[in-house]
C-alpha cells in the first residue's frame, strides 16, 4: 500500500475553524497531512494512491469528549463490579470499532477500568479503534458520586475508586497514573442523601457535593504535578462552584447552576462538556426497556434543566465541547455518537459552532489539539467524509460516506 495519498472532494473544511474550500485536495504522507489546498495547487507525487470523494465534504475526524468504555450491557451497569474485565474488553472493543467506522477518529474515557488496557490493544494495533484518553477508575468519595449504598462497602472499596480525604486522594491520583490515566476522573456531587438514583440524583438542583475545596485541591495539585488535568461530574450549582474553586480543568454536565457561576466559567475559559445523548437515549429507551416511573422522573427533570443551561451556556458564551456520556449497547451505544451533534443544532447550537465543539474544541479537551482535531499540515491524517454539506445539516454526520485514521482508509467511498 503506498504510504503516499492524495484525496480529493468538493469541498474540504480546513484548519481549526473548519473554512470550507471549494474543489480542494489533502496530501498525506506517512499518515500525516503533507498539503491541503485547491487541487490545482495540491499535486500528487507519481505512485501515490488517489481517493476520490467526488461531490462530498472532507471534515477532520469526530472527537467524542465523554464515552465510557464499559463493556457492559447498559441496563445492568451494576455488574461493572462482577462482569469478567475479559469479557468487558471484548465487548467495549467490539463497540469502539463500530464507534470508529461511525466517523469518530478520537474518544475520551470518562471512567472505566479496563480503560487504559483496551486504549493499549488500539494503540498496539490488536483492535481497531479510535485513539483514546482514558481516565482509568472513577474517584469517588465514600457516599460519593458512583458509590451506592446497594453494594456492601467491603465490596465497594476493593473496587478501587474509593477515596476520602486529602491524603486519600492524593494516593489515589498517584494510583491512576501508575494504571497509566490519560487524566483524571473525580465525582463531585451526588444525589441526597436518600436518593434513589445516585450519580445523577432526583433533583439536579439540589446536588449534594461529595467532596471538601482541600480534597480537590489535592488531587488536582497531585494531578498537575503528573501532567495530567482533571475533569469533574459535576450537576448543580454547588458542585459546580467546588469544581472551580478547586481549580478543575474540564466540567462534565455543568448544568443547574446560577448565571453567576455561568460568568465564572466563561471568565476562566472553562470548557463544559455537553453529554445532551446521555439523557436522550434514556427517553428512547423508557417503553422498550421498561424503565419505572420515579427513574423517568429522575432523567425528565435533569433534561430540562440541561437544555435550559445548554441554550443558557450558548448565549453567555460558554465554550463546550461535544461529549455523549454513552455507556454501551443496548440503550447507549457507541456507534450513536454523532446524534450529540444533532441535538446540539436542535438545542441553538450553529452548525458550525456544533462542528467546532466535536472537533477541534474536543482534542483540546483530549490535550490532542497538536496532532489532530482540523485539517491542518502536519496533523494525522484523521478524517471523515459526509455526503451532505455537515454545516449545512449536521444529521449526515450520521452515516460518514469515508473515514481515515492516521492515513489508513477505515471506511471506504
Ligand atoms: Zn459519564
Amino acid at each position: 500500500m503506498s504510504k503516499v495519498k492524495l484525496i480529493n472532494a468538493a469541498r474540504i473544511l480546513v484548519g481549526p475553524d473548519l473554512e470550507p474550500m471549494a474543489d480542494a485536495a489533502v496530501l498525506i504522507d506517512s499518515g500525516k497531512i503533507a498539503a491541503v489546498g485547491t487541487r490545482s495547487d495540491v499535486r500528487a507525487p507519481s505512485g501515490a494512491e488517489i481517493i476520490d470523494l467526488g461531490d462530498a465534504t472532507l471534515l477532520p475526524g469526530l472527537i467524542d469528549a465523554h464515552l465510557h468504555t464499559f463493556g457492559v450491557d447498559s441496563t445492568r451497569l451494576h455488574t461493572l463490579a462482577t462482569e469478567h474485565e475479559s469479557y468487558r474488553a471484548a465487548r467495549t472493543l467490539s463497540e469502539l470499532r463500530e464507534l470508529l467506522h461511525a466517523g469518530f477518529t478520537s474518544a475520551r474515557c470518562l471512567g472505566s477500568t479496563i480503560g487504559p488496557q483496551v486504549r493499549r490493544a488500539i494503540d498496539e494495533g490488536f483492535a481497531e479503534g479510535p485513539r483514546l484518553k482514558v481516565a482509568g477508575g472513577f474517584i469517588s468519595s465514600t457516599s460519593g458520586t458512583w458509590d451506592s449504598s446497594g453494594t456492601p462497602l467491603s465490596i465497594a472499596r476493593a473496587g478501587g475508586e474509593l477515596a476520602d480525604g486529602v491524603e486519600g486522594l492524593v494516593l489515589k491520583v498517584r494510583e491512576r497514573v501508575r494504571q497509566g490515566a490519560d487524566f483524571i476522573k473525580l465525582g463531585l456531587s451526588k444525589g441526597g442523601v436518600h436518593d434513589r438514583y445516585h450519580a445523577w440524583g432526583d433533583d439536579p438542583l439540589n446536588q449534594v457535593v461529595s467532596y471538601s475545596v482541600a480534597e480537590v485541591r489535592a488531587a488536582v495539585d497531585e494531578a498537575h504535578r503528573n501532567g495530567l488535568k482533571v475533569s469533574a461530574h459535576a450537576i448543580g450549582e454547588d458542585a459546580v462552584k467546588l469544581a472551580l474553586d478547586g481549580g478543575i480543568d474540564v466540567i462534565e454536565h455543568g448544568y443547574g447552576i446560577s448565571d453567576e457561576t455561568r460568568q465564572r466559567i466563561v471568565a476562566e475559559g472553562k470548557i463544559v462538556v455537553t453529554t445532551l445523548s446521555q439523557i436522550h437515549y434514556h427517553r428512547q429507551a423508557y417503553d422498550k426497556f421498561n424503565y419505572p416511573e420515579w427513574e423517568r422522573e429522575v432523567y425528565e427533570r435533569h433534561w430540562v434543566y440541561m437544555l435550559r443551561d445548554f441554550k443558557r451556556g450558548l448565549k453567555a458564551g460558554v465554550r463546550f465541547a461535544l461529549g455523549t456520556d454513552l455507556v454501551g449497547a443496548p440503550t447507549h451505544p457507541l456507534k450513536a455518537a454523532a446524534m450529540e451533534f444533532v441535538l446540539a443544532v436542535e438545542c441553538g447550537m450553529a452548525p458550525s459552532a456544533a462542528l467546532r465543539a466535536g472537533t477541534i474544541i474536543a482534542a483540546e479537551v483530549l490535550g490532542s489539539q497538536a496532532v489532530t482535531g482540523s485539517i491542518e499540515v502536519g496533523k494525522l491524517a484523521d478524517l471523515v467524509a459526509t455526503r451532505l454539506d455537515p454545516a449545512q445539516d449536521v444529521s449526515t454526520l450520521l452515516e460518514p460516506a469515508f473515514v481515515m485514521k492516521g492515513g489508513e482508509t477505515v471506511v471506504s467511498a
